[in-house]
């Protein structure tokens, strides 16, 4: 088995740290305090490469995997700048298109994904659906070459600073086995975020983020026949797994780079606090052993999100799933117990905009919620690795 980063994964982990280290964290504060977007990291991230890491060099990009993708979630997250739209627009997004569009699709969308230019949201939650994707309530209609899109998402993220939203919606499709009876499948589009009939609202969220997240709306949203992914409605279910692993995969490297970051803080904080004559506080073990076993917990996550990115990047996507998901789950909690243990050490400190740890305290408890909870990885992992029943 090998632990080590190629070393051209070495020099990108390096660069995108540097990267992140210039903006760092009191960027990412002001820019969420201003109600401003991070326009210029993601830019210069663009710019340089890192955006597009994973896209295959005929359309301009890395032609690297998941594994550089996270690299980057991960080190811009480590340097105080978790951005979440890296798991929307090219993890999800570019992905979901580079495997399953047509080829125009990928000609038209991947250059955009490889400079940073083309920024694509994620749109499959809905407000009465939930965690059952089944219930999904948002259907697509034929309307000549065309499609008429209708129904409600929620949470979605970016949505203001994106070009496209990529909508999971059902379409009907003759179900020759139940003699003509109807059936409604998943299908994904891209739709334009001006697209006329979509409109948005703002959720006031209790998370300190330059990104927000909307409620849409689509009230028989017309689109063109090529908004559809794919060649056909046929494509629908491959093209939204495609998606699941990227998502997983990169989520938890956002999550153990921000749990990384507030251990760092955290640890500078204890080793040159003096309250107590002249010892750290750092060097009693009640400060001290909590950050140790919230940094073994991260590093442990970290394990298991490269070793998911791997398998994903070898192909082999089954394993990649159980892997994905239990590093998603391991790292959300890791995360969560890094952001909540470090703003401890911290004293009163901890809970002041200027040691940087409380206000990503939201964000990470977020992370045990989306885009998958860990109410519904567990499930995953009881069904299908441990073989039990489904209770629901
Ligand atoms: C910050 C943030 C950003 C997001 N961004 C996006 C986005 O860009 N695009 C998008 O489509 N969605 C997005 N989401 C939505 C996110 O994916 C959902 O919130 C998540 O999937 C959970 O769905 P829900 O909120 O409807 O919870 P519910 O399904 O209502 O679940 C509520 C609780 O019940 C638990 N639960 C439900 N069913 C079961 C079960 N069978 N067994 C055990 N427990 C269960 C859940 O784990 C959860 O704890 C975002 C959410 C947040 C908070």
């Amino acid at each position: 088995m090998n632990v080590d980063l190629t070393d051209e994964q070495e020099q990108l982990r390096d660069a995108v740290r540097a990267l992140g280290r210039r903006y760092g964290h009191e960027y990412f504060v002001a820019k969420a305090k201003a109600g401003e977007h991070t326009t210029e990291l993601w830019a210069e991230a663009g710019g340089l490469g890192y955006l597009g890491v994973n896209i295959p060099t005929e359309y301009g990009g890395g032609g690297g995997g998941i594994t550089e993708l996270a690299i980057v979630c991960e080190e811009l997250a480590a340097a105080g700048c978790p951005l979440l739209l890296l798991v929307v627009s090219p993890a999800i997004a570019a992905t979901v298109i580079n495997r399953h569009g047509t080829e125009a699709q990928r000609k038209r969308f991947l250059p955009g994904f490889a400079d940073g230019s083309l920024k694509v949201v994620f749109a499959i939650t809905e407000p009465e659906a939930g965690s059952n994707f089944h219930r999904l309530g948002t259907v697509a209609r034929r309307d000549g070459d065309g499609w008429l899109l209708s129904g409600r998402k929620c949470y979605i993220s970016g949505v203001d600073e994106a070009d496209h939203v990529l909508v999971v919606a059902r379409v009907a499709v003759d179900d020759d086995g139940t003699g003509g009876r109807q059936r409604l499948k998943p299908a994904l589009f891209v739709v334009p975020t001006d697209a006329a009939g979509l409109t948005r609202s703002k959720l006031d969220m209790e998370i300190l983020s330059p990104e927000n997240q909307f409620l849409l709306y689509l009230d028989d949203v017309r689109l063109p026949a090529d908004a559809l992914v794919g060649e056909s409605v046929d494509a629908g279910l491959p093209a939204l797994f495609a998606g699941l692993n990227p998502e997983r995969i990169t989520v938890a490297a956002m999550g153990a780079g921000t749990g990384r970051y507030a251990i760092e803080r955290a640890s500078s904080y204890a080793a040159g606090r003096k309250v107590w004559g002249g010892r750290s506080i750092g060097s009693h073990q009640g400060v001290s052993h909590p950050l140790a076993h919230a940094a073994v917990q991260v590093e442990l996550a970290r394990l298991m999100i490269y070793k998911a990115a791997a398998l994903y990047d070898a192909g082999r996507d089954l394993e990649a799933g159980v892997a994905g998901n239990m590093a998603k789950y391991a790292s959300g909690e890791a995360a969560a117990l890094a952001v909540d243990t470090a703003v401890q050490a911290h004293g009163g400190a901890g809970m002041t905009t200027e040691y940087g740890v409380a206000t990503l305290l939201g964000a990470v408890r977020a992370g045990r919620i989306a885009p998958v909870s860990r109410e519904m990885i567990l499930n995953f992992v009881a069904q299908h690795v441990l073989g039990q029943e489904k209770s629901y």
